[in-house]
Formats: C-alpha cells, sequence, structure tokens
C-alpha cells in the first residue's frame, strides 16, 4: 500500500471542486500521519471514541469529519473542533449539536443523511422527510448549526444500475431543495456521496464530496 500513490490517483480522478475525505477508521496515526505528508488535510472517522485521541496526536490542521453514527451523548467530545457532521439522522441529535456548538462558540457545518439503500438498517431520513425536515420552522431556531447539504450512502452491491439509480436519487432530492427556498442557516452547497467501491458512480451522479477508505489505506481487518 503505498498512500500517497493511491491518494495521488483517486484526486486524479476527482473534478475540481469534489473534495476527497479520507476515512481513517481503525488506522493508526502513523498512517494518517502519511496521508497528511502527503498533502491530505480531510479526515473521515466514524467514532467518537477513535477521533478525540487522533485529534489531540496528529496535527491541528487537519479538516475531522465524523460520518458515522452519532449519538447525542457523545456530541460534547467532538463539538469543540469537527469541521462536518455527516451523520445528521434526527431533530434531535440536531439540536443537541446546536447546543453543544453554543458552548464552544461555534457554527458546525453539518450534512443531513439521508437513506437511499435498499437495506433496512441504515440510519437517516427518507428523501420526502428531509425535504420536509429542512423546510419546517423549527431548523432557523438551531443557530449554531449550519445545514450545508446531505450525505447518503448506496447498497453494497455489484449492480452498478441500482447503485447509480440511489446516487441519482440523492442528486435529485439536493437540486430540489437548491432551488427552493431554504431557512437562513441551510445551503444545499455538499452532496456526500461515494466509497472506495462506487466513488466514480457517485461522482457522475454529481457528488461533491467522496468519502474513500479502503483504496488509500488497504483494508480494514
Ligand atoms: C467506512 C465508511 C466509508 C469508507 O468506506 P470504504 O469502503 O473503506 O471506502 C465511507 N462512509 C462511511 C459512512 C463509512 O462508515
Amino acid at each position: 500500500m503505498n498512500i500517497k500513490i493511491n491518494i495521488q490517483k483517486i484526486t486524479q480522478n476527482l473534478p475540481s471542486g469534489c473534495q476527497l475525505v479520507a476515512v481513517s477508521k481503525t488506522k493508526s496515526a502513523a498512517l494518517i500521519q502519511e496521508a497528511y505528508d502527503a498533502g491530505q488535510r480531510h479526515f473521515g472517522e466514524n467514532k467518537v471514541q477513535e477521533l478525540v485521541p487522533k485529534f489531540e496526536t496528529l496535527p491541528k490542521d487537519i479538516c475531522w469529519h465524523m460520518i458515522g453514527h452519532l449519538q447525542s451523548n457523545k456530541v460534547k467530545y467532538i463539538a469543540p473542533f469537527v469541521y462536518l457532521i455527516h451523520s445528521i439522522d434526527s431533530e434531535r441529535l440536531l439540536a443537541e449539536v446546536n447546543k453543544q456548538a453554543a458552548k464552544s462558540n461555534r457554527v458546525i457545518p453539518c450534512l443531513l443523511q439521508v437513506h437511499i439503500a435498499k437495506e433496512e438498517t441504515k440510519f437517516g431520513f427518507s428523501t420526502d422527510e428531509v425535504k420536509a425536515f429542512i423546510k419546517s420552522s423549527n431548523i432557523a431556531t438551531y443557530d449554531h448549526v449550519r445545514i450545508s447539504g446531505l450525505m447518503g450512502m448506496a447498497t453494497l452491491t455489484d449492480d452498478e444500475n441500482q447503485v447509480r439509480e440511489e446516487f441519482r436519487t440523492l442528486r435529485l432530492a439536493f437540486y430540489d431543495l437548491r432551488n427552493s427556498t431554504l431557512p437562513a442557516n441551510a445551503a444545499m452547497e455538499i452532496l456526500s456521496m461515494g466509497m472506495s467501491g462506487d466513488y466514480s458512480l457517485a461522482v457522475a451522479e454529481g457528488s461533491t464530496m467522496v468519502r474513500v477508505g479502503s483504496a488509500l489505506f488497504g483494508d480494514r481487518s
């Protein structure tokens, strides 16, 4: 695994304006440092208890993305520094991020997670729910969060048409919201979709942010 070469290969295939988030969950600080030394600054983690020590150990100009399911009682540990939370899946969680962000004197950018895959178990809003939620009058009262876009995960399948269709569903919801009147603290700027196995399809369907782990760092054990 040559992390530097992997980063270069993936970055070369991304259109300008599409951000690579290196998903470093389960990977050591030494490997993250290697990616950092190759120029990578955006990293994604899915567990608070792993994210916090990495934030403390590694260079302070890293932009840390929280990409996994987030429990309300753990928001306080990441609120002081997290760059973007991709996984807002309930109003309760958004309200807690707002509360903790206020304590840190921050406005935390957040994405709403949308359930586009066929599996029943994935977290997130449906496309109808997300549209209703973002336009609801409550949103504007959360003045320490900014809703910057949407995030979704496609079904893990070899069926490219299905994956493409799921990404397209998310992109259509994103553009639909982008063309409608939103609360002052919401704007559709980031469409986070695509992982190691499907980021090319996601990019073709309009992704502006891909979250790539194993294709960069190797398989996770
Ligand atoms: C682990 C993970 C990724 C990256 O997965 P790879 O297949 O290793 O690229 C992306 N997004 C989320 C939400 C993840 O949990």
